[in-house]
């Protein structure tokens, strides 16, 4: 997909947008985040807003929330994004609660050396409070790795289908190359997007007369772009019946 020059940072990193009714020069800067039209309404708090940072970490100036360039990737990387905001939220708190519950088994554990009760019922109370919470941390730290990991995953279902729907807008594939600058992704993350798309069948490989690896998507798939990712796809089933409507229209 063609990229053009962005009327605020200059570099040629602006993204038009994809969706029908979409007036011109409506789009996304990859690069400094300039903003114009719906295809910039972020899946999270729904306002038209721009994006914060490039590439991975880029989030919604308003919400904070992780997004895609140009919100490419349709409602697949819409409610991907939406999971992982919510597993990164679950990570965070988690987190916190780790600290503390760490925090409360040592003040208990430093509590009982100073008081040193005699009894065996007041030892007794005495290693219960400071191994309680020490079992709740562990357990806390090992619900924020998962959240973290179920982010990461998501976050990389948005970003699969954000390079989907730019190999398949780009007439002849894109190269790797190609598709880094378009997300504002380093050319190595790009690589490994169309690598995963090709392993799973989304897009296949063409090797053009100038030797460059180009990634297409077939008319076949074009049309399930936007639309939900195949089955199999367990995470993608907490859809409801309603948001499923949706992504056929
Ligand atoms: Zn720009
Ligand atoms: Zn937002």
């Amino acid at each position: 997909m063609a990229t053009s020059t962005c009327p605020a940072c200059g570099a040629n990193a602006f993204v038009a947008a994809a969706s029908a009714g979409a007036s011109e020069g409506d789009g996304q800067c990859s690069r400094c985040g300039y903003t114009s039209g719906e295809s910039s309404r972020c899946p999270h708090c729904d306002a038209v807003a721009r994006l914060e940072g490039a590439g991975l970490t880029a989030v919604c100036a308003m919400c904070g929330g992780p997004r895609v360039p140009a919100n490419l990737g349709g409602d697949v990387a819409r409610s991907a994004l939406r999971e992982q905001k919510k597993a990164l939220a679950n990570a965070r708190a988690a987190s916190i609660a780790t600290v503390l519950q760490g925090g409360f088994s040592t003040l208990a554990t430093l509590l009982g050396l100073a008081l040193l009760p005699a009894s065996l019922a007041g030892k007794l109370v005495v290693f219960a409070l400071a191994i309680v919470p020490l079992v709740l941390a562990m357990r806390s730290r090992g619900r924020a790795r998962a959240a973290r990991e179920s982010a990461a995953r998501a976050g990389e279902r948005a970003w699969q289908a954000a390079a989907e729907e730019a190999a398949a807008r780009r007439e002849g594939g894109v190269t790797a190359a190609e598709l880094a600058k378009t997300l504002g992704v380093e050319a190595e993350h790009a690589d490994k997007l169309l690598t995963a798309l090709t392993v799973s069948d989304r897009t296949r490989i063409d090797v053009g007369d100038d030797a460059q690896v180009r990634y297409s998507v077939g008319p076949e798939r074009l049309l399930r772009v936007g639309e939900a990712s195949p089955a199999g796809d367990e995470l993608d089933d907490e859809a409801t019946p309603a948001e499923h409507e949706g992504r056929v229209r």
